[in-house]
């Protein structure tokens, strides 16, 4: 199998499978690995390639041909030593692009440690994610990164029935609203003409404070 443009997913549990059942949707070559039969018989049906094979061992790495992917994804999770000694090893097998999923901070600094080129917290980003939405108006709420956020929220009452241009939000509160949604209709790019009404869904997107302020009006 050719592999550039391929990526190897290491640990098909919630997490692994998602990535690879994603990219493979996306049309992208996928090769999951897991240790566990069933696993690997579960997978069989959703994704093209899927090997059984410990990833801890790096005998079975190099004979799937792990150092010719490009990309790697190590999504183990509760097993922390497995997760770290097959990140070490794709380290050493020198791939250009390793991403791997840690469970807590002090597994996500010895990843980064070992060398991952980043390491992501699923369980925690969704619980801080999960959190902003119990919160005032919000509906979704996306970090883009630390002083950027894009937040799905209903329309304030004060703006009701003005354009975004009267309304002025981004003057009052440091946001922009990006997109708008009318009551069972679709996402349309927001203009400085667009009426606001009660109901209606925004995209707003700034600083997470100003975004958070916003988010919380009547
Ligand atoms: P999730 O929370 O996403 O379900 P888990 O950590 O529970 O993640 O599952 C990760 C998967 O990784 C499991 O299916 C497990 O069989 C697999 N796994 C654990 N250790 C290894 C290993 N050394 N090599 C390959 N796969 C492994």
């Amino acid at each position: 199998m050719a592999k550039n443009g391929q990526t190897l997913v290491i640990g098909l549990g919630r997490f692994g499978r998602g990535v690879a059942e994603t990219l493979g949707k996306l049309g992208h070559e996928v090769l999951g690995v897991d240790a566990s039969a069933r696993i690997v018989q579960a997978c069989s049906t959703g994704m093209t390639h899927v090997v059984q094979a410990d990833a801890t061992d790096v005998e079975a790495l190099r004979q799937l041909g792990a150092a010719d992917f490009p990309t790697a994804v190590v999504a183990i999770g509760s097993d922390v030593q497995a997760s770290i000694l097959t990140t070490y090893t794709l380290v050493d097998l020198k791939i250009p692009r390793i991403w791997a999923k840690a469970i807590t901070a002090e597994h996500g600094a010895i990843l980064e440690r070992v060398g991952a080129h980043r390491v992501i917290f699923p369980e925690r980003d969704m619980g801080v994610r999960m959190a902003h939405s119990l919160v005032g108006r919000t509906i979704d709420y996306l970090e883009i990164d630390e002083n950027f956020v894009l937040v799905e929220t209903t329309a304030p009452r004060e703006a009701a029935g003005k354009t975004l241009q009267d309304a002025g939000l981004r003057k009052r509160y440091r946001v922009t609203v990006v997109a708008i949604k009318r009551p069972g209709g679709r996402f349309t790019y927001a203009t400085p003409d667009t009426v606001i009404n009660a109901g209606d869904v925004l995209v707003i997107a700034g600083e997470p404070k100003s975004a958070e302020l916003f988010a919380d009006l009547d």
